[in-house]
This record gives C-alpha cells, structure tokens and sequence, in this order.
C-alpha cells in the first residue's frame, strides 16, 4: 500500500466546471406531463418518503408528524412508502396530486429515473406507460436540465417550501 501512487481529491471552485457527461440524451429529451396519472394510479407499488419528505407532506397539510405518519406511511422493510388504496392508487391521487408541491422526491423526478435514462431503448419502453414521454410530446428538456432533476434537484424552491 505503501508504495501507491497517491490521489488528492481537490475541492471543485467555481472556476471548474464538472465535466459534461457524455450521455446518449445528450440532445435532451421532449416531455411534458399530461396528468393522466398512471404513474400514481393501477398495478401496486411503493411510493418511498424519508422522514423529511413525509414531514413535508405533513406540513403541506397542516397536520402533526405523527397523525400524517399514522394514517398515510407504512413500514416496507426498513423503509417507508405512502399507502396506497386497495385498486393500487396513491392515497393522495384524486384526479391528479392533491400534496403536487409538497410531493416526493420519487415522483418529483420521475420520468427522469436513472432506469429509464439508462439507454434510449429503456426510454422508448418509457413511452408506452407515460404518455407525456411519447415522441413529439413536450418541451425539450437539456442535458443539463435533465441531470438536475434525476439528482431531485429540480424545483428547488417548492422543495425548500415543505423541506425544512
Ligand atoms: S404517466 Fe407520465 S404523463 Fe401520466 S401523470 Fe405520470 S408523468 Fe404525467
Ligand atoms: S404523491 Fe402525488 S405524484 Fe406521488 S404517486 Fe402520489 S399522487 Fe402521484
């Protein structure tokens, strides 16, 4: 071990730009929500909240910590997801998102999910569950946008909002 080359790990200033990755949407990609909500309604599924989220939504709400927990998370393993009805729809699918600015990071950054960015054939398969990322659809979203929102940083201020 001794003899390894050793690495210093500068810290980025705002003089140097992180490399652009080179991705295969790297043109962006066209997506525009048309609110049918078949991503919150149908099969079961999880929808996963950290405790912040879930405080969030909790707030949104005006309702205490614990009452929100009570009645709308659950324990999945060692993780929590909202509840769901007994058809598989989000608790809070009522003709669309009714916590939409306080929602979690899961469905604030979907459909840009690594999975589905993994290659354009994930993508294309994207198309058939979500018609808003159908070819045509939309506005462009850039590169940049794109990787923004797949680390959850997009909308930054509605986060902000609910996340404290
Ligand atoms: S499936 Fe796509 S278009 Fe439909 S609500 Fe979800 S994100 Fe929007
Ligand atoms: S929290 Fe809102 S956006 Fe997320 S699955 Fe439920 S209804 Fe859909």
């Amino acid at each position: 071990m001794a003899n390894e080359p050793k690495r210093s790990r500068s810290k980025p200033t705002s003089k140097t730009k992180p490399p652009t990755p080179d991705r295969w949407y790297k043109d962006g990609l066209r997506f525009e929500c048309t609110q049918c909500g078949d991503c919150c309604t149908g099969a079961p599924g999880y929808v996963w909240v950290t405790h912040r989220e879930s405080d969030a939504i909790a707030r949104f709400l005006q309702m205490s910590r614990d009452t929100f927990r009570k009645r709308y998370v659950r324990k999945v393993g060692r993780r929590y997801s909202l509840i769901e009805r007994a058809n598989g729809d989000c608790v809070f699918f009522h003709d669309g998102c009714t916590v939409y600015p306080a929602r979690p990071k899961q469905c604030r950054t979907y459909p840009f999910w690594p999975e589905n960015l993994s290659s354009r054939s994930a993508w294309e398969e994207l198309e058939s569950e979500c018609p808003g990322a159908r070819p045509g659809k939309g506005r462009v979203y850039p590169l940049e946008e794109i990787e923004l929102i797949r680390r959850g940083g997009s909308e930054a201020s509605l986060r902000d909002k609910w996340d404290e």
